[in-house]
């Protein structure tokens, strides 16, 4: 061994983000030669919230080996099949935002430009109608699709809503199980190594000093490593995402969870309501610029469907990205590596797929540059990515009844942004490129919902038979109606399946 192999991956933070790369590292890493060691304050405590997430968290848990009935019973999780946005085109107005897909595409035409050629012709019923997980959700019912599923359940795609502390507190026994050792302490000092610079050890109040070769910063906003050790550098991208606070409140839950989140904008901002198994988790995002953070508590209150169930808490943070998710011996998780606002649920997204590259790169020999700089360059992708679907959210609106809307539906928004809403408004055309997160469905979802209607269809539309496209589009809409119908409800699937908590 030379010596610079790496054998003690020290974690720094205890949050989702911790205990999710000390979960994945004491499956992948455990060859008797890594050692994992998180370093974790109570006295500091985690963000505590991030309760929804999107459809890759399957592929983790699969990865992991958790099996779901469990992994709800102790988060009180609940199943996820899209977004419904309220208000957000225009008030009054409402979408849904599904995962999966929308219809069958036809002899390699897009379903959504099918769907674009129809609507020229006659008046149809919205784009979700075809959507699985859209008229599920829409009925409030939930079924898990079986591999082999011939019917159109197989083209329901889920997610979890799930208490954060306690996912947190799941994936600490597992990764404890798997050999990870955990220390308590808050960390005062971060001693550097003269020469190159890289960490060498956390040093704790108590007098602990933890030594490491490669370090795991999961600490949260402020990135005691990453930032404040190292001084990496971050991107602000307030101009296109002007929200910089929340105020969080979970309240009782008015009936049945239902299968989805909901995102209502507000007037300067907007507010999650997301329903778990014991409560209702609700937040109110907005933007300091235009609304102060009494107002927005009382907003969130006044806009609760049940009693809150504890006191409001307030959140500063700043969306945009960290340089270098990998600087020197530091690799930066979760919230220390950048910011997206929830709206679209995609942060512990950001956390698993960070893991999954670190693994997929990890330097167990030496620090290679070229590993590092292909991490930080995916990891950035992945950011901008979804910086620009996030965006199109707030731009893409007709709202003009407040200050902060007539902000968004006027700001100048990222030139990448430009041109896929350009192309978009042209005929529909959607391209998925290298490994973005959000597909056609998301795009077509979106853009629909919020009045960007493209001028014309594709004209590959055109070739397919006029008759054919009409009676499959009727049959893919009796199938998608017939089969939810036939689903239990959410509260059902749950009790059934043996993941209630
Ligand atoms: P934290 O939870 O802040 O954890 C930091 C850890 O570092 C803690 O354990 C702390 O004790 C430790 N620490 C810090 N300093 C020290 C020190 N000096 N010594 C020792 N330990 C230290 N994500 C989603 O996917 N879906 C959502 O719906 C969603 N909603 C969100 C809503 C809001 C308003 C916000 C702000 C975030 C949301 N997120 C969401 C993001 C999600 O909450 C985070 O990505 C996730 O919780 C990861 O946080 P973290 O572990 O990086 O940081």
């Amino acid at each position: 061994m030379n010596e610079h192999t790496i054998r003690n991956v020290v974690i720094v933070g205890g949050g989702t983000a911790g205990w999710m790369a000390a979960a994945a590292f004491s499956r992948f890493l455990a060859n008797g030669v890594t050692r994992v060691t998180l370093v974790e304050s109570d006295e500091i405590g985690t963000v505590g919230v991030g309760e929804a997430t999107i459809p890759p968290i399957l592929t983790f848990n699969r990865m992991l080996g958790i099996d779901e009935g469990e992994f709800l019973r102790e988060t009180a999780g609940t199943f996820k099949l899209g977004i419904e946005f309220v208000d957000w085109g225009g008030p009054g107005e409402r979408y849904f935002h599904p995962f999966g897909f929308h219809g069958r595409d036809l002899q390699g035409v897009h379903f959504h430009q099918l769907w674009l050629r129809e609507r020229a012709r006659r008046a149809i019923p919205d784009i979700s109608s075809w959507s699985m997980s859209a008229v599920a959700a829409a009925a409030g019912r939930f079924g898990r699709p079986a591999p082999d599923a011939k019917s159109a359940v197989k083209d329901l795609l889920y997610a979890f809503h799930f208490d954060a502390g306690r996912y947190a507190a799941f994936l600490r026994r597992y990764a404890e199980r798997g050999g990870v050792t955990r220390v308590e302490g808050k960390i005062e000092a971060v001693e550097t190594r003269p020469g190159d610079d890289h960490v060498a050890a956390v040093k704790l109040a108590d007098g602990q000093r933890v030594e490491g070769d490669l370090f795991i910063d999961c600490s949260g906003f402020r990135g005691l490593l990453i930032e404040e050790a190292l001084q990496t550098g971050y991107d602000d991208w307030t101009r296109w995402l002007p929200a910089d606070r929340a105020v969080a409140v979970p309240c009782a839950l008015p009936g049945e969870p239902d299968p989805f989140t909901r995102a209502t904008a507000r007037g300067s901002g907007w507010q999650w309501r997301i329903p778990l198994q014991h409560r209702m988790g609700n937040g109110l995002v907005y933007s300091s610029q235009f609304l102060d953070d009494d107002a927005a508590e009382a907003e969130l209150l006044a806009n609760l469907e049940g009693e809150p169930l504890a006191d409001p808490r307030r959140i500063r943070f700043t969306t945009g990205r960290r340089r270098h998710c990998w600087n020197r011996n530091v690799v930066a998780l979760g919230l220390s590596s950048g910011f997206i606002e929830p709206l679209e649920s995609t942060s512990i997204h950001f956390i698993q797929s960070g893991i999954a590259r670190l693994i997929a790169l990890f330097p167990d020999q030496r620090f290679d540059p070229v590993e590092r700089d292909e991490y930080n360059r995916q990891m950035r992708d992945l950011y901008e990515d979804v910086r620009d679907f996030v965006v199109l959210h707030y731009k893409a609106t007709r709202r003009s009844d407040t200050p902060f809307w007539n902000h968004c539906r006027t700001m100048e928004v990222p030139e990448s942004l430009t041109r896929k809403i350009d192309l978009f408004r042209g005929k529909g055309r959607v391209f998925r490129e290298g490994q973005e997160l959000f597909g056609t469905t998301s795009w077509v979802a979106v853009c629909l919902g919020q009045h960007i209607v493209p001028e014309r269809h594709e004209p590959a539309a055109d070739a397919l038979d006029e008759e054919k496209v009409a009676a499959a589009l009727a049959q893919m809409y009796e199938e998608y109606q017939a089969v939810a119908e036939r689903l239990p409800t959410h509260a059902e699937f749950i009790e059934r399946s043996g993941a209630r908590s």
